[in-house]
């Protein structure tokens, strides 16, 4: 087992264990099986064409790109990509499901093994505590959706679009790794990145591009698995994390009062906050699987996967090590800046113009995270570009103006006030005293007339200092550097 395992995290005194399969729509213009459009949004039944519709004499045709997306992800997670993978029906009845049965793998998958990476992060503010975590994942397949079952435009019927009938997806199956509700939730965005990053789906999870089932189960530490309930459909991390929330409390409480968990699949209700049983799970064998005669086995060659390797873009877990050797940056950092392509690219940039990248790193994850989330923004909507940002970190690097002083620049860049980092020191007259001489003598008149507190110090008292540095910086209007006034301020009283 991982490391998740040894750090037993209880809730009422049961250990809670999670497994997730994610349902990825394939970035591909057309389905997987055929050359209707996959668009979002068309009027019901406009991109249904006959193979989609199960039309009697129609074959499926497999979609390369489809293949070449389920190749990406496997590199990009550190899979085996089989060399021969197989189709398969899963048979069933849905009116959205006009074969009887959905094309999917099941013995074996073209993806298998692999893992996900990411930090756990708990606590808030002085007291967080980052915990690296790794999910691995027993399998991914390809497989097409379903239609959809439209319920609220009809009363007393129900209305079929069959335009999602044959998209591609991409399951992502995890083991029963994860232990808790923050811990799934942390997945399932690395998760989003990792898919986003290398652009095989777009994400959007309200369009149902991105949708995670959560198997969920409790136990006494040290006991068996306990049976799991799997909540369907979880389209936003915050329902993510109310859902498994709920769910955990709820096999706790019938554990507690003698009843025994049945394997169900469940649905969560955003409105009341509650997941409630759809119906009971079906095994395996309710599906009676079977390789699809209509599909001849799925052959990738090593020379295919070299070439798809050598078009892929630099993952997220290399550029994060990259960053970690060029720019010198701790693993924490590099994993943040490297959470999407833009956030990597402004921080190169900035990091770059001011040769200064942890300066660059703490104020992309600082002020500028702090401003975006505020604004309720992405960075590539972010006021100030990073070449601004480059810019004040240089003037910070080189002295010209202080912390604060920067905080103030940076404002007047974020509101539009101003443009140019210089501009904006100069017109808000926030360049630090270089002036050696009108320092010292500001030095001088502020010990002059702060008998007192000279006297303290000299003492022994190391706090009477800080009053005189506030009144020397209270008279230099804030200019004054204040590493320069403490250094100045020691040798005088020494
Ligand atoms: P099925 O194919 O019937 O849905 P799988 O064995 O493939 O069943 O498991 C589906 C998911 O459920 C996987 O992500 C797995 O990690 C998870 N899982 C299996 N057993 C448990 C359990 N006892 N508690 C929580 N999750 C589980
Ligand atoms: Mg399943």
């Amino acid at each position: 087992m991982t490391s998740n395992t040894k750090s037993a995290l209880l809730v009422m005194g049961y250990e809670v264990v999670i497994g997730f399969e994610t349902h990825a729509q394939l970035s591909t213009c057309s389905k997987i099986f055929s050359r209707a459009s996959t668009a979002f949004g068309a009027e019901p039944n406009t991109q249904a064409c006959a193979v989609d519709l199960a039309l009697p004499g129609t074959l499926p045709v497999m979609n390369k790109g489809a293949v070449e997306r389920a190749i990406e992800f496997g590199l990009a997670i550190g899979a085996h990509i089989a060399p021969r993978s197989i189709f398969a029906r899963k048979n069933y009845f849905y009116p959205d499901l006009p074969k009887g049965y959905q094309i999917s793998q099941f013995e074996i998958p073209v993806v298998q093994g692999g893992a996900v990476e990411f930090f756990l992060e708990t606590g808030k503010g002085a007291d967080v505590t980052r915990e690296k975590k790794s999910v691995r994942l027993v399998r991914a397949h390809l497989e097409e959706d379903a239609g959809k079952s439209l319920h609220e435009d009809f009363v007393g019927q129900t209305g079929i679009d069959l335009n999602r009938a044959g998209t591609p997806l991409l399951e992502i199956v995890t083991e029963p790794d994860m232990r808790s509700s923050a811990e799934a939730v942390a997945y399932a965005k690395e998760l989003h990145k990792i898919v986003t990053w290398i652009g095989i789906c777009d994400g959007n999870m309200q369009e149902g591009s991105f949708r995670c089932d959560a198997n969920v189960s409790v136990r006494k530490p040290g006991q068996p698995l306990g049976t799991r309930r799997e909540i369907k459909n979880l389209n936003s991390f915050k329902f993510m994390q109310q859902a498994i929330d709920y769910e955990v409390r709820w096999q706790i409480e019938q554990i507690e009062d003698g009843h025994s968990i049945e394997q169900a699949t469940v649905l969560f209700n955003p409105d009341t906050g509650e997941t409630r049983a759809m119906r009971t799970k079906e095994d395996a064998a309710d599906y009676r699987y079977f390789p699809d005669p209509d599909l001849p086995p799925l052959c990738i060659s090593e020379q295919w996967i070299e070439q798809i390797r050598g078009l892929m873009a630099e993952l997220p877990r290399v550029m994060a090590t990259r960053f970690m050797r060029d720019y010198a940056l701790p693993e924490y950092d590099a994993t943040q800046l490297t959470q999407s392509k833009a956030i990597a690219a402004y921080f190169e940039t900035s990091a770059q113009l001011s040769g200064q990248p942890k300066l660059a790193s703490n104020w992309i994850m600082g002020e500028v995270s702090r401003r975006l989330n505020a604004d309720d923004r992405g960075i590539a909507a972010a006021p100030v570009q990073p070449a601004q940002l480059g810019a004040l970190i240089s003037r910070i690097a080189d002295n010209t103006i202080s912390n604060s002083a920067a905080r103030q620049v940076f404002d007047a860049l974020w509101s539009g006030e101003g443009q140019e980092v210089d501009a904006v020191i100069e017109a808000k007259g926030l360049k630090q005293m270089n002036d050696a001489g009108a320092l010292e003598k500001i030095v001088d008149d502020v010990i002059a007339t702060n008998a007192k507190n000279v006297a303290e110090y000299k003492s022994g008292n190391e706090k009477a200092l800080n009053a005189l540095v506030g009144q020397i910086m209270k008279a230099s209007k804030g200019k004054a550097n204040p590493q320069q006034v403490n250094d100045l301020l020691r040798s005088k009283l020494a």
